[in-house]
């Protein structure tokens, strides 16, 4: 089966391809590099050891995507490509409302024209905000957004939604992520966050390594045990692998339209001063941080309910909080190995 992989320079993509390659499936890679960079693709044919198909275009591109489609028979597509910086979006909402909806509509409209069924789709479980209940199942309110990034992730689901209801013949899987860390087992391939990273744990690694002076906790005054804010935290080549699971859950299904969304999380909650503890017991290495005041428009806590995950696609996420930040690390200091 042949995976039209969008995105797939990225973090996650990336390591989705190589979950996709170790799983028999073959990959069609189309990036931008907006957000990557093409030295990505070399490091993905050295840990499958084979040339990957990599296409660099825009998925907003019509006659670029359309062209793809017209030289590879592709039966599934996993779209990652997106704008993912939520600060970003609140000072530019355009940008991502025109990327982020344009590119999706776009593929749609290509697997339309091609008769490509399978679907899986990036979503975030930032569409649930804040929930009432913990942990957070499928079946819980879709929140209002909080910035524009997040409605694009609500807007793109409901898209889908909408074109199945109407009876457009695509499977699809909206996958709802928890907060993806770690890095593959090489360390050949990472998250590669430009300028000073938004995320906890690429901060902590690069605070690790000297590049930054010392970790900002953002509020101790929550209500959670520790009074720090509450996340689930999943290893990024068990998020790949949940791709793998739903692609061959499609695959499965005899049905001409079909649509669901998946929580993919461990199901449980760390909080940040025990990610921040893990992260030095597991390294040895030391880690200056401090206290700092509570960052505008962070949820208290939230984790998932992955019981669906594993009753329908028979995943569940394998690695632990500590091997994720250990490959983290490894990672990180691959990074500092090149530059030097
Ligand atoms: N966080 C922090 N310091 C940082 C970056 C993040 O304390 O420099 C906290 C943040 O407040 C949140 C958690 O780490 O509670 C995870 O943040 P991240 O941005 O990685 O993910 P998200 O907030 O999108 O879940």
């Amino acid at each position: 089966m042949k995976i039209l992989v969008t995105g797939g320079a990225g973090f996650i993509g990336s390591h989705t391809v190589v979950a996709l390659q170790q799983n028999g499936f073959e990959t069609v890679i189309v990036d931008n590099l907006s957000n990557a960079q093409d030295t990505v693709i070399q490091a993905l044919e050295k840990i499958v050891k084979k040339k990957l198909t990599f296409h660099q275009g825009d998925c907003n591109d019509a006659a670029f995507l359309s062209e793809v489609f017209k030289q590879h028979t592709i039966e599934g597509v996993i779209h990652f490509a997106a704008y993912k910086a939520v600060g970003e979006s609140v000072k530019s909402p355009l940008k991502y409302y025109q990327n982020n909806l344009n590119s999706l509509m776009t593929l749609l409209q290509q697997m339309e024209a091609s008769q490509t069924r399978n679907l899986v789709f990036s979503s975030s479980c930032t569409v649930y905000g804040q929930p009432d209940q913990l942990p957070v199942t499928e079946d819980s309110p879709i929140k209002l957004a909080t910035s524009p990034y997040g409605n694009t992730k609500q807007v793109c689901e409901e898209i889908i939604s909408d074109c199945i209801a109407a009876h457009m013949p695509i499977k699809a899987l909206v996958l709802r992520y928890f907060n993806p860390i770690g890095a593959h087992a090489s360390a050949l391939i990472g998250e590669l966050p430009i300028g000073v990273p938004n995320n906890l744990i690429p901060y902590v690694t690069q605070t690790a390594a000297g590049i930054r002076k010392e970790l900002s906790i953002f509020g101790d005054d929550y209500e959670t045990p520790d009074g720090t804010c509450i996340r689930d935290y999943i290893h990024v080549m068990d998020l790949a692998q949940a791709h793998v699971k739903a692609l061959q859950f499609l695959q499965a299904r005899s049905v001409a339209s079909f649509y669901d969304t998946v929580n993919i999380g461990t199901g449980e909650g760390k909080s940040v001063m025990e990610v921040v503890k893990a992260f030095i017991k597991t390294t040895q290495v030391a880690l200056h941080y401090t206290i700092a005041e509570r960052r505008a428009g962070d949820i208290e806590q939230i984790y998932a309910n992955a019981d669906k995950a594993k009753r329908l696609l028979g995943w569940e996420a394998k690695h632990s909080l500590e091997e994720a930040l250990g490959d983290a690390w490894r990672w990180q200091q691959q990074l500092e190995k090149k530059k030097s």
